[in-house]
């Protein structure tokens, strides 16, 4: 099976967690506020966190967008809070902030994993696998050389795929990418991404 960490598209046809709110209906979901809702919203009541909802996100700090970033690290603050309490991973969205980020994660003793979606900072890799930070990689694997480049040395242990908002390109040819680079089976990528998303969800059950 194909699994779909982090889709504003969900299909039905794989295992996807669909960022809330979205048109279509999915079996698990993620929600949170992202950094560019951040002036605007208050932080999630925890009585809307349903069954389904197995991840806050996407959340995290944004500093090509407008909004003040101490806003954007207030709610974000808020919202790992809520994550910690209720055991749940985090889908993180992180633009030029990830010292910021990195500095809250120590400074919150965050203990919930942490997905970095939509990863293509090479250059901050080390620095994200020694948070013990996982990796998700999107459509752009399709194109960019330097993060195909860069797969190589992501462990597969801390990888997973998406395709984000982008509707164009489907999950099953991000894997298919990744399997050519990472020299594996397309088999083997579903298993490696599989045994991390039960590792990581540890409280989804899977059908
Ligand atoms: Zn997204």
């Amino acid at each position: 099976m194909f699994i779909n960490i982090h889709t504003h598209h969900p299909t039905n046809k794989h295992i996807e967690i669909a960022n809330l709110p979205t048109s279509q209906t999915s079996i698990f979901y993620s929600y949170g506020i992202h950094p560019n809702e951040a002036d605007s919203t208050t932080v999630i009541p925890t009585n809307y966190i349903a069954e389904n909802i197995i991840s806050i996100g996407e959340i995290g700090l944004d500093k090509l967008i407008q909004t003040n970033i101490n806003q954007q690290i207030k709610i974000f603050k808020e919202q790992l809070i809520i994550s910690e309490e209720l055991k749940l991973p985090v889908v993180l969205h992180c633009v030029k902030a990830w010292n910021e980020a990195h500095q809250i994660k120590k400074e919150l003793n965050i203990q919930q994993p942490w997905i970095f979606h939509g990863f293509r900072k090479t250059s901050l890799l080390d620095s994200i696998l020694n948070s013990k930070t996982k990796i998700s990689i999107g459509t752009a694997i399709l194109y960019d050389k330097k993060l195909q480049d860069c797969l190589t040395e992501i462990p597969l242990n801390h990888l997973f795929l998406e395709t984000d908002d982008d509707k164009g390109i489907t999950i099953e040819e991000v894997y298919t990418k990744v399997s050519t680079i990472k020299k594996l089976s397309l088999q083997e990528l579903k298993k490696e991404i599989h045994n991390n998303f039960i590792n990581t969800f540890k409280n989804v059950k899977l059908a």
